[in-house]
């Protein structure tokens, strides 16, 4: 067909006549506002993206992006919505030799970006900003994410989110004594988030849709459920961390629990840890609009070499500190990083969305007859005995194996 000249008006039809898919996005994502990579525009060479896409991000390598990220000789195009391509690419440019690489646009700062410490000073976290987020929610909020259980009679109910905060507090109070400033994205246990369950059905049940999958109302039921206490409570608390506290690193703290019938707890043979830090995202996270923006922001921001050597550092002193084995992922949702049995990437909400170095905590299981038996003997001073062995409370040691840890690592890097 030969062009005429009003060939560009009559080809496009308008706006309102395209019928545009809705965009496929994580559980109450945001959609990215793709022009936030500007500011990232000739900062990472060819090499090193496609190296930190590759072997840190993406779980199975090329096949898992080549239609969303196409890796050209001097630029990355991202598809901007995955169901639409339509709806265009973004064109990222690679910084070429000939261009000095500035630091790329955060708020956090590498330790070797803070000032430097007197010989043996006694506040080696001297203007270190951290935060600390306590997995999880506790009191009468428990019901809402199925992390608390009772096992015994006359026994207190474990309750992760409880145990978090409780980690979170002596935390607090150590770290800060070592200079730092520690922010806590919760300090009570009540949500941070604005949602209720009953005010997130409508979206459960739009989510649903989105995924085409059957909005029954046990489906939607639960998909609220998980809104409430895991998407809403994270992204309000993320909202927080990254507009406000805008910390160097933040620590998420949990504990672990082997699988077991919630119906009718019981103790469960193993006990381990391990720690996390983002990566491994699977194709179908890729695909989602906002992981994708997210995961990029990370690989631009370079956290992936702050995060191993942060969690490196600190895994090996909450080994010393817990005594504890190893826990290895079998499937795929987990891959090992730096060679270090303790430490694994995972894409998870808090660890992708909090925009600075994350380090995931998932030390002892719940569930194991000796850490219930250090959970029930609470907060205490000084030693008690555990078969045969003598120990310090179990909040005690989880958060001195995290400060030993840190005290380290800004010892050495700074
Ligand atoms: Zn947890």
């Amino acid at each position: 067909m030969a062009l005429v000249a009003n060939f560009a008006f009559d080809a496009i039809p308008l706006e309102a006549e395209v019928e545009v898919p809705n965009p496929f996005i994580a559980r109450l994502g945001k959609l990215p506002d793709w022009s936030d990579l500007d500011d990232y525009q000739y900062t990472i060479t060819r090499e090193e993206f496609t190296y930190l896409l590759n072997h840190c991000y993406a779980r199975n390598q090329e096949e898992e992006y080549r239609d969303l990220i196409r890796i050209e000789q001097d630029r990355a195009l991202i598809l901007k919505q995955s169901n639409h391509p339509a709806s265009g690419w973004y064109d990222l440019r690679f910084r070429t030799d000939s261009l000095i690489s500035a630091t790329p646009k955060r708020y956090w700062r590498a330790p070797t970006e803070l000032d430097g410490l007197q010989p043996n000073s006694t506040r080696p976290l001297k203007g270190v900003c951290i935060a600390i987020d306590p997995g999880h929610i506790g009191g009468r909020w428990v019901i809402w994410d199925d992390r608390h259980f009772t096992i015994g009679k006359d026994t207190i109910e474990v309750r992760e989110g409880e145990m978090t905060l409780t980690v979170a507090r002596i935390l607090q109070r150590d770290l800060s004594l070592l200079g730092a400033t520690v922010a806590l994205t919760r300090n009570g246990n009540h949500p941070v988030t604005e949602d209720r369950v009953e005010t997130l059905q409508e979206e459960a049940r739009a989510y649903l849709r989105n995924r085409n999958k059957v909005p029954s109302s046990g489906a939607i039921a639960k998909t609220a459920k998980a809104m409430f206490a895991i998407s809403s409570e994270i992204r309000a608390r993320s909202d927080l961390l990254n507009e406000e506290f805008q910390p160097d690193l933040a620590l998420c703290l949990h504990f672990n629990a082997s699988p077991m019938n919630m119906r009718r707890p019981s103790f469960q043979g193993p006990n381990h840890l391990h720690l996390l830090i983002n990566g491994c995202y699977s194709r179908g996270e890729i695909e989602e609009d906002d992981t994708r923006f997210e995961m990029l922001l990370r690989i631009l921001q370079r956290i992936y070499y702050e995060e191993v050597r942060l969690s490196d550092a600190i895994s090996r002193t909450m080994k010393f500190e817990t005594r504890l084995p190893s826990f290895s992922y079998d499937g795929t949702n987990g891959m090992s990083v730096n060679n270090n049995d303790i430490l694994w990437a995972r894409n998870l909400l808090a660890n992708r969305v909090f925009m600075c170095p994350v380090v995931f905590f998932e030390p002892y299981c719940m569930n194991h007859h000796e850490v219930h038996a250090r959970v029930q003997a609470g907060e205490y001073r000084g030693l008690r005995e555990f078969n045969g062995t003598y120990r310090k409370n179990i909040y005690q040691e989880y958060a001195d194996g995290i400060t030993a840890g840190l005290v380290n690592y800004f010892r050495h890097r700074r």
